[in-house]
């Protein structure tokens, strides 16, 4: 079994000037084991995003590690597209490539970035949008798609890429309402076959039946962390129960 963590986060900061001095994480610690789903909660502003888009470095800490699966992804010799091909990452506007077809959104990256053959990566495509329920739009360009479906696409565009974690970046909130559910049971399958995935949600439904850990940010700090059974029942701080008091 894995000892290690796949993700170690040691003590990163993050400061933006816009032109003012802001800090938008501070200190941030945590570890994710192989499989594990963690679920990251918290007020607009205190992080989330920018926490997430640190670990495929789409955003460069100023201090502190970031291991990934061994790898220090802040040393400046890291290949920065294999880090984005091992860490997945989902947003809330689906940034499929719109000039081009479903499939061939899945298929591109696999071959400059994965270094496959045209035929092996659409055989990948297909048996990706096999997998998330949408086959049958393969030859639809992404504006012929509900959001839902556009959303479910870029899930399997990230998958094609085998990575080794996926980041889920409010993939919801931009859905009209009916179209939650399919994108949220795609993610549980994912969770069930043991992807190791760091989720950014305010779906608490979603937290309660797969997390394994719920955080929680406030200003740029994980202030609490557990089990989506206590965390939910008997949090701690009066921060933490102030929020949930908000979203519950
Ligand atoms: P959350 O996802 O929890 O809403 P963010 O990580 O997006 O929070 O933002 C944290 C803080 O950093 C906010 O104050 C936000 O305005 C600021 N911030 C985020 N990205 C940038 C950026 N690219 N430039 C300047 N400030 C930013
Ligand atoms: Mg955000």
């Amino acid at each position: 079994m894995h000892k290690q963590p796949i993700i170690d986060v040691q003590s990163i900061d993050k400061f933006f000037y816009t032109p003012e001095r802001l800090q938008a994480l501070n200190r941030v610690s945590c570890t994710v084991a192989h499989g594990e789903v963690v679920v990251i909660i918290g007020p607009s502003g205190s992080g989330k995003s920018t926490f997430l888009r640190c670990l495929n470095r789409l955003e460069y800490a100023d201090t502190g590690h970031i291991i990934i699966d061994g790898v220090d992804i802040l040393d400046p010799k890291c290949d920065i597209n294999a880090i984005r091909a091992e860490v997945g990452m989902v947003f809330q506007s689906f940034n499929l490539f719109p000039h081009k077809t479903v499939l061939e959104n899945l298929t591109m990256a696999q071959m400059t970035v994965r270094g496959r053959s045209k035929k092996e990566a659409e055989a990948k495509g297909m048996a990706l949008l096999e997998k998330v329920g949408i086959a049958e739009k393969f030859a639809a360009r992404p504006e012929q798609l509900s959001g839902g479906q556009q959303q479910r696409v870029a899930i399997a565009r990230s998958l094609a890429m085998d990575p080794k974690i996926m980041l889920f970046d409010e993939p919801t909130s931009a859905l009209d309402p009916e179209m939650v559910g399919e994108v949220l049971d795609v993610m549980k399958n994912l969770a069930r076959e043991g992807m190791t995935m760091v989720v950014v949600t305010h779906e608490m439904g979603f937290a309660r039946e797969v997390a394994d850990r719920v955080l929680f940010m406030d200003k740029g700090e994980i202030l609490e962390q557990g089990a989506p059974e206590h965390f939910f029942t008997a949090p701690t701080l009066e921060r933490t129960k102030e929020f949930l008091g908000q979203i519950l």
